[in-house]
């Protein structure tokens, strides 16, 4: 299938619509200053085939995509001691809420809800250098560095109140092992890491061989650990939304209040979308239009 041409005309579809829906994150100051009308996309095929269209070069903060990797090396790092602490259901809230946690003992219902990932850091915090271990996996994965955005980072950190409550209540449960400082430390870096729609989609490339680095081939994680993961961006990637995505796109997919993503074909491609603007429930509006438009152009699901 020769996906240029269908990711140009994605393109020309969602381009009349730029701006004219949705809010870009307006709690983290940094990130409301992103002009919304922008969108890229890009994807890599399990052999290698590139395609981009629009802005799929301009990098912009992954926000909780990262909670995607931050796993990957939580799971590599303890294998099955990693679900102690974090449970693998769908939270049916918002991504930052605190309700479930205290009727459930400080235990998130998953990894890619803030609370989750807080846990899966904190776990990452006790490995060792948590920032570095994910900008070394990123720029491994992508094939070139990959940095941090410190003003996103520090933006976060001023504002991430929230984020702070989330770690000091799982402190309280004994949940947290490490200073609750030092694990949104890690945390907010992580979310404020800027990468571009083809960094993502070269990124995103083992989910897609399970488990297999896009790159060297090295086996990153195993085909089973590579099968849950994508299991888990189904039914809980993009929140309270996901059942919305499985309907109206068949695939497993991670998105983050930056507007980003990325969406995996297993044994095909790997792929990003990017536009800032976001719904009421942190997903990007275009971006989610455009993957609609992609699976139902190309007949990909992985129902
Ligand atoms: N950094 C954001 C936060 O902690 C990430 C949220 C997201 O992308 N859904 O709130």
């Amino acid at each position: 299938m020769q996906f240029q041409p269908i990711l140009e005309e994605i393109v020309e579809t969602v381009r009349p619509l730029l701006g004219a829906q949705g809010h870009v994150a307006n709690y983290i100051p940094a990130l409301a200053r992103v002009p919304a009308a922008q969108f890229g996309s890009a994807l890599r095929t399990c052999d290698g085939q590139e395609a981009q269209a629009g802005d799929s070069g301009t990098r912009f903060s992954i926000q909780s995509i990262s909670k995607l990797f931050a796993l990957t090396l939580g799971m590599g790092a303890l294998g099955d001691a990693l679900w102690d602490r974090i449970g693998r259901e769908p939270s049916g809230n918002p991504f930052n809420s605190l309700v479930q946690l205290e009727a459930e003992q400080g235990t998130p219902r998953n990894p890619f809800i803030n609370a989750g990932a807080i846990a899966v850091t904190d776990r990452l915090v006790s490995q060792g250098d948590a920032k570095a271990a994910l900008l070394e996996l990123l720029s491994s994965l992508c094939n070139e560095p990959v940095h941090f955005d410190e003003e996103v980072a520090a933006s976060e950190a001023a504002t991430g109140f929230r984020n702070m409550a989330l770690g000091n209540f799982m402190k309280s449960f004994g949940k947290i092992d490490n200073d609750v400082a030092a694990v949104l430390d890690a945390y907010f870096h992580h979310c404020a890491v800027g990468m571009s729609c083809l960094q993502l989609a070269r990124a995103t490339g083992y989910l897609c061989r399970d488990g297999r680095h896009p790159f060297s081939g090295e086996q990153l994680l195993t085909e089973r650990q590579t099968r849950r993961i994508n299991s888990l961006m189904l039914t809980c990637g993009t929140y309270d939304a996901a059942g919305e995505f499985a309907f109206r796109i068949g695939l497993p997919c991670k998105s983050g209040v930056g507007g980003g993503i990325v969406a995996v074909v297993p044994d095909r491609l790997s792929l990003c979308v990017w536009s800032p603007a976001l719904d009421a429930t942190g997903n990007s509006l275009l971006g989610m239009h455009a993957l609609e438009l992609f699976t139902t152009r190309t007949g990909l699901s992985v129902f």
